[in-house]
């Protein structure tokens, strides 16, 4: 009998009218993601429990990582479920179960049955025991330690009965879905695509814009981008991914401002136009890959420049991390070998050689009043010519 899967997830925050909503997500994505696999699966939510049905043959390590790739779940349990043929029948299935999931039947364990359903004729404790028993007298290896087991058989007795015995670790989080939608600020370093995951660790759908800057930046970087944006989709599911030909803006930036004043200028101004495809799209906030210090842009000082034309929020996840740290998560979710590819971006391009690390707000709105209506004209030619590539679809 092929494998199936029981999900489990953290029911912390989701108590009440929440729960459905919650759950429903969980099930939606889940399907989602174990339809982008081959083999079919149906996905179901019953009395409290997800499962993940097989119907046609697939890959056992495919479908475990297309499930650790949604959010909400903390544990995938390959699961035999049974129909409910009698005793002796849930014996040879609890046997086979043990039979295909460990190579050698040497290891202390207890029994954990459970029964929902309370008019099964044994109750846990003597089931407990006489698994126990038909267990020790199939495979002599295995020893009962009821404190401190080795593998836990859980056995539970429901409409169907289900046997597991390992938890494999999901990525925990919310589901995406259930908190709304923001704007991820995009580029091809290592930090935004870490702050996109994060932000979609809690639930939160990912629309994601890139300014590109051709022919300083080139195609290879933007390509870059779009492989980091299929790379978060991975977790946050489908996104639209917004690019914008920012070239005129920062020529015309370069030609009025302050060389030194120039990376904040441009920053202000990505802002105000992820903000306008952030309403377009119905998000409620921005997202960034800034961290404290990191550059000459992301002072304290310069922070608060940037933030200060911002009339949503700005999220900023990895704000206090470490390198290090940031490095480490992307790592983990694959993007860090994209990260490092050598693309130019569009911000070193037209760097100054020492740029300002303390901008005074009133200072460089003095500096943007160098540019004249030109700049509004620009701003608009960028917004109507965008291109948007739809990812993960
Ligand atoms: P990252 O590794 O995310 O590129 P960084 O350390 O290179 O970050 P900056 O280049 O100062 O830092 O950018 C800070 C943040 O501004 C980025 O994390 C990203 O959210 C946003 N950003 C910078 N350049 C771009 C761009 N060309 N397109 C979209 N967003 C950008
Ligand atoms: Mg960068």
């Amino acid at each position: 009998m092929k494998n199936s899967f029981l999900i489990k997830y953290a029911e912390i925050g989701v108590k009440g009218r929440n729960r459905y909503l919650f759950e429903d997500a969980l099930v939606q994505n889940a399907q989602n993601a174990l339809d982008k696999i081959d083999g079919k699966f149906r996905v179901t939510k019953e009395y409290g429990r997800i499962y993940a049905m097989p119907q046609e043959a697939y890959d056992f390590d495919e479908a475990v990582d297309a499930l650790q790739h949604v959010f909400g779940i903390v544990g995938i349990c390959p699961m035999l479920q049974i129909e409910d043929e009698g005793f002796e029948h849930l014996c040879q299935n609890v046997l086979k179960y043990i039979e295909e999931h460990y190579e050698t039947k040497d290891f202390t364990f207890k029994v954990m049955a459970r029964r929902a359903r309370k008019n099964y004729p044994m109750d846990s404790m003597e089931l407990n025991q006489e698994l126990g028993g038909r267990i020790l007298d199939a495979f002599p290896k295995t020893r009962v330690d009821v404190h401190q087991p080795e593998v836990v058989i859980h056995v539970e007795i429901r409409n169907h009965i289900n046997i597991y015995s390992k938890i494999l670790p999901g990525p925990a989080g919310m589901p995406v879905g259930t908190a709304g939608k923001a704007m991820l600020l995009l580029s091809g370093g290592i930090d935004s695509p870490v702050a996109g995951y994060m932000t979609a660790k809690r639930g939160v759908v990912i629309d994601a814009v890139y300014f590109h800057a051709p022919p300083y930046t080139s195609e290879r970087a933007k390509q870059k981008v779009i492989d980091l944006a299929k790379l978060v989709a991975r977790y946050s599911g489908p996104m639209k991914l917004y690019v914008v030909n920012f070239t005129d803006i920062q020529m015309y930036i370069y030609d009025q401002c302050p060389h030194d004043e120039l990376t904040i200028i441009m920053r202000r101004y990505m802002m105000r136009i992820a903000e306008q495809f952030a309403a377009k799209e119905k998000a409620h906030a921005l997202i960034t890959g800034e961290s404290i210090g990191q550059v000459a842009s992301q002072t304290m000082q310069s922070l608060a420049a940037t933030n200060e034309v911002c009339t949503m929020p700005v999220f900023r996840p990895v704000i206090a991390f470490d390198k290090q740290e940031i490095i480490d998560i992307s790592l983990k979710i694959g993007t860090y070998e994209t990260s490092i590819l050598p693309y130019e971006d569009c911000c070193t391009t037209f760097v100054a050689k020492h740029p300002v690390t303390k901008p005074n707000i009133n200072v460089i709105k003095n500096s943007e009043t160098h540019l004249t209506e030109k700049i509004d004209e620009m701003l608009q030619k960028a917004i109507d010519t965008v291109e948007i590539i739809e990812i993960g679809q």
